[in-house]
């Protein structure tokens, strides 16, 4: 209900703004059904930062390579960020600490955090949110996460495969005395929002930025905003209060021409961690992207984020052998020592209210990995193509199990 609220609020000022011509429209100061921030939030996060720590997560993590400080000014105690957009001179002011930094140690966050865990039981009392990336079901074509190659019977529908992976990872970290809570259970979508009803505000958007706005246009970024925005803000949205204290968001990765040419790929697979960061300057123009940036940077969620995903790339990496995927374009940056942790700006780990890691192992157009799927989930070794494989569902479960032990175990050894 909330959200149908929002998107006819939005869609009134998307209204109102249209009426003034195209012509002189001020630049866009929110993303896409994003709403306007509330800056006061971020009172509670004042003075925990010391200026060279604030400085050097937006030069080192945040911004991608150096771009969007233009947003911000600096003096001895404080630094400035620019809060609207199109009116240059609002400012909000966020303090440095002023004694001398001393960082809280890792087990001191987890332990602040609610985590109890012990030798016995290592992920006692930790609240972790599972989310399978994706829709599925009758969205899977939409959203553009389908694949069957040409004289194969085993449609791969990523949603639902990541569904099957998190179905078995909630039993095995329940065992562990983790509360798991799923963004979603079933293979349909969490937010009430269709594309039809997205149809005003794609509308608005493509006449502001086209010449002239044609249906087909108008109708594809209606469906984005469906499955890629509207959808990850229902998700969000539930986690709200419930102190999570992590979300894991599974996926499993692809080939260039997933969905494209519908053939097997033999390009070597690979594998990937995400963590939040790495924002372009257009993003950063955002006024609620530049706010959600910085209320994780005050957070320190890099610290959780990438400490965790380092731990993820070992298991993983040691177990599955494939490489580190690598970008080249400016919307990623690596991060950490292992190779396969990478900063990005998506959604869920920008709005999800908690450190987020996205888990990105495998190609789904990848030869073995399409056999793996289509044999299914099975207990022990089957042969596959040729070799003796186990049930790769089980597998990405039981390294996302072993992750978080070899993290958490390793944290007990230090206290
Ligand atoms: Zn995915």
């Amino acid at each position: 209900m909330f959200f149908r609220v929002l998107v006819s609020f939005l869609a009134t000022i998307a209204g109102f703004i249209s009426f003034s011509g195209a012509s002189d429209l001020p630049p866009r100061h929110l993303s896409l059904l994003g709403a306007e921030p509330d800056w006061t939030q971020l009172d509670a996060l004042q003075n925990r930062l010391s200026a060279s720590e604030f400085k050097e997560l937006l030069e080192e993590l945040y911004l991608s390579r150096d771009a969007g400080l233009e947003m911000f000014r600096f003096d001895e105690e404080a630094a400035w960020v620019r809060t609207r957009r199109n009116a240059p001179n609002f400012y909000y002011r966020i303090g440095f600490r002023e004694d001398e930094y001393s960082e809280q140690s890792e087990i001191e966050s987890w332990r602040a955090a609610g985590w109890r865990g012990n030798v016995e039981r290592p992920l006692e009392g930790l609240v972790i949110a599972l989310d399978p990336g994706h829709i599925g079901g009758e969205w899977s074509a939409l959203e553009q996460r389908h694949f069957r190659p040409e004289g194969e019977s085993f449609v791969v529908k990523e949603a639902e495969i990541n569904l099957i992976v998190v179905e078995r990872a909630k039993a095995l970290l329940e065992a562990h005395g983790v509360e798991v809570i799923l963004t979603r259970a079933e293979n349909r979508p969490m937010t009430d929002l269709r594309p039809d009803d997205l149809f005003p505000v794609a509308r608005t958007e493509i006449e502001r930025t086209q010449a002239r706005a044609n249906e087909s246009s108008v109708r594809s970024l209606a469906n984005l905003l469906f499955y890629r925005v509207a959808e990850l803000q229902a998700r969000a949205e539930d986690l709200k209060g419930r102190g999570v204290h992590l979300a894991l968001s599974i996926h499993f990765n692809a080939l260039p021409d997933f969905g494209g040419n519908q053939r097997l790929s033999d390009e070597p697979e690979h594998l990937h961690f995400l963590v939040n960061g790495s924002y372009l300057p257009s993003e950063v123009a955002l006024d609620n992207v530049r706010f959600e940036m910085l209320e994780r940077l005050l957070k320190r969620y890099d610290l959780r984020e990438i400490a965790l995903a380092e731990s993820f790339a070992e298991e993983f990496s040691k177990r599955t052998e494939l490489p580190a995927f690598r970008y080249t374009g400016p919307n990623a940056r690596a991060v950490g020592k292992s190779g396969y942790v990478w900063a990005r700006n998506l959604l869920a780990n920008r709005i999800f209210p908690c450190p987020v890691i996205y888990l990105e192992p495998y190609a789904m157009n990848g030869r073995r990995t399409y056999y793996r799927l289509a044999a299914g989930d099975f207990e022990g070794t089957q042969s596959i193509q040729g070799r003796e494989e186990e049930s790769i569902y089980r597998e990405y479960a039981e390294m996302i199990e072993a992750s978080l032990l070899s993290y958490f175990s390793g944290l007990l050894k230090e206290e």
